[in-house]
Parts: structure tokens; sequence; C-alpha cells
């Protein structure tokens, strides 16, 4: 259109010119065809001129178009701020315009609503995994996959490719037949085995469909359970038999037909202390769990301590004819400790060795220090500890053969007292079997500086 135009324009004005007179005219052949031709291409030349402009600014704003509708496609539909203009193609710009505006905003919502997801499942204890209707992963946070043992990013991967426990897929598939699995108790043959409480749901939204798994790792749970059971029982246990004694001897003292009374009252005597030492033994260890005996650290002197327990276990040790020998060496001569509390753990541990020490022999107590600490050892000849329950003595009521003849005034709760004791000391205990037989417990605790603070590489107060 403009090409005519333009080509109109140049004929009128070469036509309606005011020519050169007739005479000049009919001298030149064709004069006026050839000016109308000069003027038509003229004309035609610059009309393709304009033409070529506008078709390259439509071309340029055509393209721009289409390379912000590919990045829409693409999935990142930000205004690229075209230029509108006036036309029809400003008009569906500026639409354009406004939808990626729009888009950025939503765009913009989700990804901070996706973030928000990612930190909540990412902060979360519990297990979570989606799977959609195929059976592949949708959704896994890092909980889920530290307890099912999967490495790799399971997304898109199907569940029962990555879950190698049977009870789990088990739990999903009743999901996915429609059974909203609540509490669901599984074992994971693992190592260290775990328990977990699985509750799978089946959901349907946006027509997708799939379910979602929320594990709970229970394993320590259980495991306290199970300990306290185990107390309670050893509680149990551990009361009726001198309750039972006491029951013996009192029907005894009641029937008058029966003589030796005396023995009765002996062991009436005698199984009444048993049971209050277990109940003391109980709350003292009641008391230590609930953070209720506080340490009052100060220098201790160990020749004073160790010479106080031999003291007050000098009775016992004649009587079994054991011999208790003290040695400190100069470096270890006072330790940072509570003296009560520790008084009460050496004490445990020598009379332990008493007990178990064969008549005419020798507990050694003795205390040394290296490296910055101080080891308080307790040594005896006696049946010694298999390797095995080396460690286990420590916990509650453990024994180390039933069958073995039983310290008469043991509780089975001593050595458990004493690591606690020692362990608020923030230092630590542990037995060993001695060469030429018997048992050697150490105690090994932090050794006090002259400066007040503890030994070498532990800073002092205000360093
Ligand atoms: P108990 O009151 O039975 O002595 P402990 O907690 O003091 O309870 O000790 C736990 C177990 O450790 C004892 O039953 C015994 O089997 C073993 N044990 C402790 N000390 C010695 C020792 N010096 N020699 C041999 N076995 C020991």
């Amino acid at each position: 259109m403009a090409v005519a135009a333009a080509a109109l324009v140049t004929v009128a004005l070469v036509v309606g010119s005011p020519g050169p007179p007739p005479a000049d005219v009919e001298d030149r052949p064709y004069p006026l065809a050839w000016a109308l031709a000069a003027g038509f291409l003229a004309a035609l030349g610059a009309a393709l001129a304009i033409a070529r402009l506008a078709s390259i600014r439509l071309h340029r704003r055509v393209r721009a178009l289409t390379e912000t509708a590919r990045r829409y496609t693409a999935g990142t539909p930000f205004p690229v701020g075209l230029d509108h203009g006036d036309d029809e193609l400003g008009v569906m710009a500026r639409a354009l315009d406004q939808t990626a505006r729009e888009l950025a905003r939503q765009v913009k919502d989700l990804s901070g609503q996706q973030t928000r997801v990612d930190a909540i499942l990412g902060g979360m204890v519990e297990g979570v995994l989606v799977i959609d209707d195929e059976g592949r992963v949708q959704i896994a946070n890092e909980s889920v996959q530290r307890m099912l043992g999967i490495d790799s990013d399971p997304t898109g991967r199907f569940h029962v490719e990555l879950i190698r426990h049977p009870e789990v897929t088990r739990v999903i598939a009743a999901a996915v037949a429609g059974d909203a699995g609540r509490g669901n108790e599984v074992r994971l043959n693992t190592d260290p085995p775990k328990v977990l409480l699985a509750n799978a749901r089946p959901f349907a939204a946006n027509g997708e469909r799939g379910v979602a798994l929320v594990l709970h790792d229970v394993t320590e749970y259980r495991r306290a359970d199970q300990v306290r059971q185990d107390f309670v029982a050893n509680v149990s246990h551990e009361l009726r038999t001198p309750l039972t004694a006491i029951r013996g001897g009192v029907e005894a003292l009641v029937d008058e037909d029966r003589p030796g009374e005396r023995r009765f009252v002996a062991i009436i005597a005698r199984n009444s202390a048993r049971m209050e030492r277990l109940v003391n033994d109980l709350l003292r260890l009641a008391r230590l769990d609930a953070g209720q005996e506080r340490l009052a650290p100060t220098p201790c002197a160990l020749e004073a301590t160790f010479a106080s327990v031999a003291g007050e276990l000098a009775p016992l040790a004649e009587s079994k004819h054991v011999d208790i020998r003290t040695a400190v060496t100069p470096e270890a001569v006072t330790v940072l400790a509570d003296p009560l509390k520790l008084h009460d753990a050496i004490r445990n541990l020598v009379e332990n060795a008493v007990n178990y020490a064969p008549a005419d022999s020798t507990v050694e107590l003795g205390a040394g220090s290296e490296d910055g600490v101080v080891r308080i050892t307790v040594a005896d000849r006696g049946p010694g500890i298999p390797d095995t329950d080396l460690t286990r003595i420590f916990e509650r009521f453990y024994r180390v053969d039933d069958a073995r003849p039983r310290d008469p005034g043991g509780t089975g709760l001593g050595l458990a007292i004493v690591k606690h004791l020692i362990g608020l000391h923030e230092g630590s205990v542990r037995a060993a079997n001695r060469d030429g037989g018997g048992t050697v417990f150490t105690i090994e605790l932090p050794h006090p500086r002259s400066d007040g603070g503890e030994a070498d590489g532990t800073p002092a107060p205000g360093d």
C-alpha cells in the first residue's frame, strides 16, 4: 500500500509540474514517457525502501515476541520490556508482558513455598517418602534416606528398587491397595537393628494419586522401654529374695515348736540389711539419673581418701584374711574431685575386690599420674572377669555368671553407681584382667594444675 501511494504521488508530481515548451518536447523523442518512467522508478525505489524499513522493524518485534514466548516455554517467564507501539502487535506485546509479570509473581510464590517445604522436610526427624501411582519416588527427605539406607538421590526412581526392607514395602503396598495403615511397627534388619513406626496413606489430589509414607524411628524408645522392663523385673527379683528369707525366718519364729530362734533372727537381720542396701542403691541411682547429685569439687588428698576407705573396710578385709595396701606416687598426691563421691566410688571398688579376693591375698590400691591424668587402680587376685563381660559389668544388675557364688552383700548396682559418680567428674572407669589372675579397675580423672585449672591441654578458667 505504501509503495502504491508513493508511486502515485511521484507520478502526480511529474505530470503536474510545469514542463518544458512543446517545441522542446517535439525535439526529443518520448520525453514525457521518460519522465514518467523515471518518476515512477524513483517512487517505486522510495516505496520499496520504506517497505523494507517497516518490514525490518516488524520482523524485529515479531522476533522479540517469539523469543519471549520461547522463554515462557523454557520456564523463565520474566518480563522483557517489549517495544509495545500502538498497533495490534503492540497490544499483543503488552498482553504478553502482563502475562509474564503475573507468571513471574506466581513462580516466585511457588519457589518461596517450595523453599519452605524443603526446609520443613529437611529439618524433620521423621522420614517422609511420597510416591506416585506408578510407584516412583516424588519426595524423599534426608531422614527417610538415612533410615532406609538410600545413598543416591531417589527422586523419579521406583521405590521397590530402592527400599530393601520388605516390611516397609509391604506397608506401602497396603496403602496403595487403599489401606491407610497407622502405627505399623516395623523392624529393620540393619546393623544395629532399627524399629520404625510406619504410617502410610493413599492420597488423590488434582488428578494425581500416590502414597505418602511417614517413618518415625522409635529404636531408642523401645530400647529404653526394654531397659525399664528389665530393671523392674530385676528390682522385683532382688527384693523378693531377701523378703522370702525374712518371711521364712518370721514364720519359724512364730512357730513355737521350732528351736534355734537366734539363727532365724540372724537371717532376718541380714536380709533386711540387704534390702535396705538395695533400696539405698536404687534411690542413689535415681538421684544420679535425675541430676540431683551436684558435684562439689575440691583438691582431695588421695592418701587420706585411701586411708579412710581402707579403715572402713578393715573389718571385712580381716574377716577374709585379705590385706589392703595403698600406694600414691608424688605426682598424684591431690586430685580435683568431690571428696564424698570419690570416696564412695573407690570404696565400692575396694569392697568388691576384697569380696572376690581369695584368702591370704592382697588388694592393691594405688594412684599415679601420667599425661595429665590421675589414675587410681584397685587390683585383686580374685577370679577375674571374662573378656566379654568387662564392659557389661557396669550395667545395672549385670552379674558375670549367675552360677558363680555371689557376694552376699552385693546389690548388682555398685559398679553402675561408680560409673555415674566418675562420669560426673568427667572421668572414666574400666575393668581389665591382670596377668597372673585377678581384676584391676582403673579410674581416670583429669589432673588439677597448680593454678587451679585442669591438666595440660585444658585451658584454665580465664585462659
Ligand atoms: P555386686 O553388688 O554384685 O558386686 P557390682 O555392680 O559391684 O555388683 O558388680 C557387678 C558384677 O561385676 C559382680 O556381680 C561381679 O560379677 C563382677 N565384679 C565386680 N567386681 C569384681 C571383681 N573385683 N572381681 C571379679 N568380678 C567382679
